[in-house]
């Protein structure tokens, strides 16, 4: 089979199992060494190695969160490199972004972050990143893809099912798909996270172009961001720091209320570092004292098409 045949064989095959297309595509165009992955059943894992000869798909003893039964898989055209990156998944840093294919800028902070047992901290993690940023970039938008972001914490292996499951009957997508990167930007302009995020997205527009506009379209929307799983995407954009928005779209998340309730019968957000105001015009609604600067902030993914 061709590079291109294998291609197409890949959009068919991806949407039997519970692989990030994206990623897919991107190993077996040789844009990214290695993915990782944990398969539901042994019939995602026979699929890929009957339908593609080239590929290498080699599981670790090592299990991945808080299922004993899931084995975290690794997949390749190196077998040795899929070797590698199921045995060091989760236990070197900088080893395993090499081996992922994860840019030298990005991989160095994350191992700071966990170095500083600050890698699980999303609200900061995400707060350092935003705020290092020019302009957001959507191509770097990595907030709907948690892999490198639970840890082994039960809640949120929980969270992410309850993540899945509700948008799953949201979204014309699985929502597992929305991202152009897999890793944790060191800054949302971070120049090799964009150049990965345009091959990415090439790849996608040429094999599965619908998916390519439903994931654009999501990941280039403004989001307010608590944490991990609590954060909001809007239908609209930021105007001179000011969040004017006509409704909240999915994937949608976990937010309390009143804050939530009172976000969806707003369309105006302001926030500083103390506090996130939701306006209906100008009629003050609810006021969100924050906890710390993080606690709270709006990244502007908005693109002029
Ligand atoms: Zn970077």
């Amino acid at each position: 089979m061709t590079i291109p045949e294998q291609l197409k064989k890949g959009v068919e095959i991806a949407s039997k199992t519970n692989l990030i297309l994206s990623e897919f595509l991107a190993v077996i165009a040789g844009k990214k060494p290695v993915l990782a992955v944990t398969f539901p059943s042994k019939s995602e894992r026979e699929l890929i190695e009957s339908n593609f000869p080239d590929l290498v798909v080699f599981c670790s003893k090592k299990t991945w969160g808080i299922d004993k039964q899931q084995e975290v898989c690794a997949i390749s055209k190196d077998k040795s490199l899929a070797k590698q990156t199921a045995e060091y998944l989760n236990f070197d840093i900088e080893k395993q972004g090499q081996l992922l294919g994860y840019p030298k800028c990005c991989v160095e902070k994350h191992q700071y972050f966990s170095s500083h047992s600050l890698g699980l901290n999303s609200s900061l993690v995400t707060y350092q990143s935003y705020r290092n940023t020019k302009k957001c970039n959507f191509l770097t938008n990595n907030l709907f893809n948690f892999c490198s972001r639970l840890g082994a914490k039960k809640e949120n292996f929980e969270f992410l099912n309850k993540y899945h499951s509700f948008n799953n009957k949201k979204l014309p997508i699985p929502p597992w798909n929305f991202q152009f990167i897999s890793h944790i930007p060191c800054k949302y302009d971070c120049k090799e996270s964009i150049k990965i995020g345009k091959e990415i997205d090439s790849l996608l527009k040429e094999y599965a172009p619908d998916m390519e506009k439903t994931i654009k379209h999501t990941l280039s929307r403004p989001i307010l961001f608590f944490d991990l799983f609590r954060l909001v995407v809007f239908d609209d954009c930021l105007k001179e720091g000011i969040l004017y928005y006509n409704k909240i779209i999915p994937p949608y998340f976990f937010l309390e209320n009143p804050l939530m309730e009172k976000i969806k019968m707003g369309n105006k957000i302001t926030v500083t570092d103390s506090k996130v105001e939701i306006f209906k015009d100008n009629l003050n609604l609810f006021t969100y004292q924050k906890k710390n600067e993080a606690d709270g902030f709006i990244l502007d993914f908005g693109e002029d098409f």
